[in-house]
Parts: C-alpha cells; structure tokens; sequence
C-alpha cells in the first residue's frame, strides 16, 4: 500500500550541471531580448526557471510587461539550447543517486515524483542524459508557477491523479538542498529531507531547521528510514 510520496529537488540534489547552464540562459537572454540582464552572476540556486527570467532583465530597462511578451519565447529558446548543448559529460550524479531511485522503484508503498525549479523540458533532459529519467513518472516543474510554494499542490494532485490516493502533510517528503525546499516543505507541513549536496552547507541547512539532514544520499537505508519515519 502506498504511504508516502517522495518529491525530489533536480540540481544540487539528484545531479549537478556544469556551467553550460549559465551561458546557455546568457544566449537565449541575448538573442531574444539582446540583454542578458544580471544572468551572469545571478544565484540559481533553489529558484525556479520561470522567476529566474523576470529577476535577472528586473535591472535593465525592460518593464515587466515587455518581458511577459518575450517569456516564451525566451524559455523555448532556453531549452531548445539545452537539449541541443548539454552532454551527458556536462552531468554528474549526486552520491547514492542511483542506488536510492533504484530502491524505491522495487518499493509499492513509497512514489517517487519530481519538485524542481527546472522547465519540465530541460529538467527531464537533466534526468535523461545520467539515465534516471525513467524513475519519475510525474513532478512538478517551473512551467507549473513562479514560486517554488506553489508546486507540492500541483504534485499531490498528479500523484492523485496516477495513484487514487491524496498525500498530505509528513506522508509528503520534500528532499532537496536549499532553504527554498526546506521553506517550500514546511509550506505544506510536509516532511524535509535536506542534503548538503549543493550551494548550502551542512550548517547553513542546519540552521533552517530541516526535519532531517544528511552530508549526502550514500546511505541508502538511512535515507528509506527517515521517509519512513519522519
Ligand atoms: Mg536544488
């Protein structure tokens, strides 16, 4: 019987990608607005695609009007690049990855779904090139909203939708490795299982106060047992 739903955070915490990333989000900036805004510094880490545009051109002298006329334009631009650009060398999987997907797909009482900032287009294209893609048959996406708080609703429902059964609170784990997913769990009174496997370090994760927190996924067991046992 199923008991929990487990949400997964893509970049810092399944996968990370080399700075292919950036530039790519730097070209399509300057081919379709001929700026690319604050993108060459801006932190990613943990916001969501569709945010990411509006905030990095929030410096220039487009008004926001201009920039939602150009927005598809822009993220079709963006992941036309991406899964045109990005290798599989460009992609290296987390610690314990593998082995844990593995694991709970041999499970019947926990679902595996995605939570992630990413476009579903350039998201999945991150799960597909290390081969993991195929362990998630639902998530949540950029295309879903602009704030990450926005989307365990949007994945309860399609986990509803594929499964019959609603999630709520602590049966909801949100594992991810930024405050923005630690923020976005609470949100919903849903389980957090942090990773210092990204931007933010074991103590910055700390002091946000995760329901648990690990240095990485290697432990299988020990990561079962937590979603288990919020
Ligand atoms: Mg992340």
């Amino acid at each position: 019987m199923l008991k929990k739903l487990v949400l997964f955070d893509i970049d810092g915490t399944l996968l990370k990608v080399g700075c292919i990333n950036r530039q790519i989000l730097i070209d399509a900036l300057k081919e379709i607005f001929g700026t690319e805004g604050s993108a060459g510094s801006h932190d990613f880490s943990g916001k969501m695609d569709s945010a990411i545009i509006y905030d990095v051109l929030s410096g220039t002298d487009l008004e926001r009007y201009q920039i939602a006329e150009k927005f598809d334009a822009v993220k079709q631009s963006y992941i036309r690049r991406f899964r045109a650009e990005t290798r599989a060398s460009d992609i290296t999987l987390m610690a314990g990855v593998r082995e844990l997907l593995e694991t709970l797909a041999h499970r019947t009482d926990l679902l595996p779904g995605i939570l992630t900032g990413n476009f579903e287009a350039s998201g999945r294209h991150k799960l597909k090139l290390p081969g993991i893609d195929h362990y998630f048959s639902f998530g949540a996406f950029a295309d879903d909203g602009f704030h990450r708080n926005e989307l365990p609703t949007v994945a309860v429902e399609r986990a509803f939708n594929l499964t019959g059964k609603k999630f709520s609170g602590n049966d909801i784990v949100i594992i991810g490795d930024t405050v923005h997913d630690i923020t976005c769990a609470k949100s919903v009174n849903a389980h957090c299982i942090a990773v210092a496997t990204g931007n933010f370090s074991f103590d910055e994760l700390r002091k946000n106060h995760p329901g648990t927190l690990f240095e990485n996924l290697s432990r299988t067991g020990n990561v079962i047992h937590s979603i288990l046992n919020p």
